[in-house]
């Protein structure tokens, strides 16, 4: 076999090598069926009970209540920016917004279409380099919802705390869902596109809160694909699901429950971080743009002193196998997207490198 590469990417993003291995030995025939899993109706005994295994085991890990339904879409994350307001402003003509960075200003300006956004609070002023502090959000009870991104993939600005929300909570959680145990009672409704922390592109989670559902209809004129009663009500099954993704995602559940669950990636994740973070901090070389109480776990960008050296350190990551380095284009520099599947032995080899490429070139 060749060798695994450190990969730093951001999404789609590194899956836990046992999982891939254990899809290859299931891949040409999936539990004596003699077919695999992607040759199977969604219908079959056999792909309703991956189904059902996935659902409970994501159920278990994040301690998800029967109050919630959870949903299996496909479209991304960024379907939801604006299946969200479609079900559930009701009669509400507005929503409030946090923006702390790229993707809730894309949640802005899709919810934009259906109902006035108000903006509780945005960072923007400071380059989106932290969360506005909680005190200060403007949220009016007229407002559906209020919508948080609890972690900025890009700016790599996350959330540690929950913030108190006096109308419904709504989060973006597409790049840190089941990376740390999380209070789902306090939200309305969760989403996370898979393929930053749950397994490949083309499935999407939603949790919601079946009180809300009911209590709120979906704007007229609306496709009933973006309706999550819809989806409810056949268990994600209304037309095809995405099959092959949420079986995949399905085992990563069972690795993270051999892992010992989202407390024990709380340790391991955090543990990864600050590795690096330490690294950046006590370097005159390094730095990062993200204000300390808001650093991410999950992605972390960081700039050299010089953006002329960017690609010979580039390069000399690539060199040692590590892949995926290169900062979003609209921040520039480095990011490390250190997701669960990515060991505390990559992010060792990036400290290890980036010690190296200070002492050659700083
Ligand atoms: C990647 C990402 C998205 C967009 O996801 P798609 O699946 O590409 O639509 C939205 N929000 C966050 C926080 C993300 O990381």
């Amino acid at each position: 076999m060749t060798e695994r590469a450190h990969n730093f990417s951001a999404g789609p993003a590194a899956l836990p090598t046992d999982v891939l291995e254990q899809a290859r030995d299931e891949m040409l025939d999936y539990g004596g069926t003699g077919m695999s899993v992607m040759e199977m109706s969604h219908r079959s005994d056999t792909f309703i009970s991956i189904a059902e295994t996935a659902e409970k085991d994501f159920r278990e890990l994040l301690g998800i209540s029967d109050d919630y339904h959870v949903l299996f879409l496909q479209g991304g994350a960024t379907q939801q920016f604006g299946a969200i307001p479609l079900n559930l402003l009701g009669d509400a003509q507005s929503a409030a917004y946090v923006n702390t960075g790229s993707w809730s200003t894309k949640a802005i300006e899709e919810a934009g279409r259906f109902c006035t956004v108000r903006v509780a609070a945005s960072s923007e002023g400071t380059k989106f380099d932290r969360i506005p502090a909680v005190a200060d959000w403007q949220v009016e009870p007229g407002d559906a919802y209020l919508h948080i991104c609890s972690n900025e993939t890009i700016g790599g600005v996350q959330f540690h705390d929950i913030p108190a929300a006096s109308v419904p909570l709504v989060a973006d959680m597409s790049s840190d869902i089941l990376s740390r145990p999380v209070d789902v009672n306090r939200f309305a409704l969760i989403y996370a596109g898979a393929q930053k922390n749950i397994g490949p592109a083309g499935l999407t989670l939603v949790v919601v809160r079946k009180d809300i559902l009911a209590a709120r209809r979906m704007r007229d004129g609306s496709p009933s694909m973006l309706d999550y009663r819809v989806h409810a009500k056949a268990d994600s099954m209304s037309n095809t699901p995405p099959t092959y993704a949420w079986y995949l995602a399905g085992l990563v559940f069972k690795w993270l429950k051999r892992q010992g669950g989202l407390t024990a990636m709380a340790q391991i994740n955090r543990r990864k971080a600050q590795t690096l973070y330490d690294a950046i901090d006590n370097s005159n070389f390094y730095s990062s743009p993200v204000a300390r109480e808001n650093r991410s776990w999950m992605n972390i960008p960081f700039t050299l002193p010089d953006a002329t050296l960017d690609k010979d350190f580039l390069r000399g990551a690539e060199a040692r196998g590590m892949q995926n380095l290169k900062g979003h284009r609209s921040v520039g520099g480095m990011r490390a997207s250190i997701y669960n599947a990515v060991s505390q032995a990559s992010v060792d080899a990036l400290v290890s490198y980036m010690g190296e490429f200070e002492r050659e070139r700083g």
